[in-house]
């Protein structure tokens, strides 16, 4: 489905950004992996798809850094000759009531899911534009639609990507160009480990599906809107929640 395009997935060393690399691999896709902090399972991911005979690189970049994001573009221009798929997947959360959120608290948090995404945007734009081809997939949340008590920085920064994936959309739909938002709902990993049990049953509560997600049901859906069948959709938020609170 993917074969020989060249994917950057942020924040591939685990989560599921993780999933989506090896997804990608699986489907003929060369992929550089992304990492900030987890350079151990960055490089283990990339033994792991050589291994099953799939094409990969890791890089170190914060993409909350202008400079590094550039270097992590580059570095994918120069291994690899082209971007074909970029997944700004990379994020955080630092929960609390306004009463309780600091400054940095808010500005850690948009700097690093939504500013990172722009920051990546930024340098893939023209080589996508020049080629007249490209998949852009932010990841979003349910939260950046429907808000979230104690997650006013997080649900900012997720409905700022959607706002920020319909415009590129708009801007390179006319080049080959497109760009989509996937809106996770509860999907199990570390950012939702912390969850007591109690706080995870009350929320299966309003799964339709009657339960949490995995990182396979995300990584199959940016799949799909990164291969060639999804050329005709653009500038959509796909929700990816096992029907929470339909
Ligand atoms: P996770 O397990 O906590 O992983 C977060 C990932 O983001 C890690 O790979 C981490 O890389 C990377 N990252 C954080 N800061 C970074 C930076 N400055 N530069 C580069 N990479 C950075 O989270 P997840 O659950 O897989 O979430 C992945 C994405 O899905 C996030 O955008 C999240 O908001 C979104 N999402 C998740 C859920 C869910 O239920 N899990 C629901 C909705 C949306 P290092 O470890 O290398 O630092």
């Amino acid at each position: 489905m993917l074969k020989d395009k060249v994917a950057v997935v942020t924040g591939a060393g685990r989560g599921i950004g993780r999933a989506i690399a090896k997804t990608f691999a699986g489907y003929g896709a060369k992929v550089v992996v992304n990492y900030n902090g987890s350079e151990e399972r960055a490089n283990s991911l990339v033994a792991e798809i050589k291994e099953a005979g799939g094409e990969a690189v890791a890089y170190k970049a914060n993409v909350a850094d202008f400079a590094e994001a550039e270097g992590l573009i580059k570095f994918a221009l120069e291994q690899y000759g082209r971007v074909d798929i970029l997944v700004n997947n990379a994020g955080i959360t630092k929960d609390n009531i306004m009463l309780g959120m600091k400054e940095e608290d808010f500005d850690q948090v948009i700097n690093i899911n939504l500013k990172g995404a722009f920051n990546c945007i930024k340098h893939v734009y023209r080589p996508m534009m020049k080629q007249k081809y490209g998949r852009i997939i932010n990841m979003s949340s349910v939260v950046g639609i429907e808000g979230n008590a104690g997650q006013i920085n997080y649900a900012a920064s997720k409905a700022g990507i959607i706002g920020m994936t319909k415009s590129v959309a708009k801007e390179l739909g006319s080049r080959g160009v497109t760009a989509n938002a996937i809106a996770p709902g509860f999907i199990k990993t570390d950012m939702t480990d912390a969850m007591s049990d109690k706080m995870k049953d009350a929320m299966l509560d309003h799964i339709t599906v009657k339960r949490l997600g995995e990182v396979s049901d995300i990584a199959e859906t940016a799949a799909f809107l990164a291969s060639d069948k999804a050329s005709y959709i653009t500038g959509q938020v796909i929700r990816v929640d096992g029907g929470m609170s339909l």
